[in-house]
């Protein structure tokens, strides 16, 4: 039973009613898959898997269509009914970008969720991307929203789901045997590691970065101490800094 119900009046003409509702725990069999994301620009995530999961596809011709919406609304004149209508048309559009964006990052949850025992992310609070002019972009947006749909069914079907702070470059640490590599641009999309050979794919790698980290924050706060002998040097650099801020 819902607890409340709220009814709201969106700008685009709709009435909604919003519920509460209380959830039992529906725990999956469990799986020993574990899951690293990278959260990308290109593409909405990569994963440690080499799976890339797209940007929905009707975003850009949304986002074409939203502009122009919201340019004809500026060029109608005060007060009249031609700008209300072209404010409910922009509304109108929103809902659409919004309602699907939300569905995709609902379906793409659901199924890193299902698939892996645990998932983890970039904390998206210390990531190097919140400090770019990206951040204020539509990518950001849909990365929360897909880092709090993955949190959500985590919770759901008695998974784990960990954000990892971005200390160690990910991008520029080989995952295969942890030198860094130096910085790549974002223009770089595969390149080879100086010391052991392995070709990286740029996102693939970060990736698989994310799921160490992730596996080893996760063992430390186990109390098992157990860390893998690679990785000794990073995880001790990694506490000193996340203590510093
Ligand atoms: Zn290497």
């Amino acid at each position: 039973m819902p607890s409340s119900v709220t009814v709201i009046g969106e700008p685009d003409g709709r009435y909604y009613a919003s519920f509460v509702v209380q959830r039992e725990p529906e725990p999956l069999p469990a799986c020993d898959r574990e899951v690293g994301v990278d959260l990308g620009l290109t593409s909405l995530v990569v994963t440690s898997d080499g799976e890339v999961v797209a940007n929905p596809r009707f975003y850009r011709a949304a986002q074409r269509r939203l502009r122009r919406a919201q340019r004809v609304l500026s060029c109608r004149q005060k007060g009249s009914a031609n700008r209300a209508k072209a404010r409910q048309r922009v509304a109108v559009v929103h809902r659409k970008v919004r309602d699907a964006r939300l569905d995709h990052a609902h379906k793409t949850a659901l199924r890193l969720v299902r698939d892996n025992q645990a998932v983890y992310a970039e904390d998206l609070t210390v990531s190097g991307l919140m400090r770019t002019r990206l951040a204020k972009s539509v990518a950001d947006a849909s990365w929360s929203q897909l880092l709090r749909c993955i949190a959500e069914k985590a919770a759901r079907y008695g998974r784990t789901f960990a954000k990892v702070g971005r200390f160690e470059p990910t991008s520029q640490m080989c995952s295969a045997c942890g030198v860094k590599d130096g910085p790549k641009p974002l223009g770089v999309r595969q390149w080879t590691c100086a010391a052991c050979g392995t070709v990286h794919d740029r996102d693939v790698n970060a990736a698989r970065n994310i799921l160490a980290l992730g596996r080893r924050e996760r063992l430390n706060a186990c109390g098992t101490g157990v860390r893998p002998p690679l990785e000794v040097a990073a995880g001790a650099e990694a506490g000193t800094r996340r203590s510093a801020a």
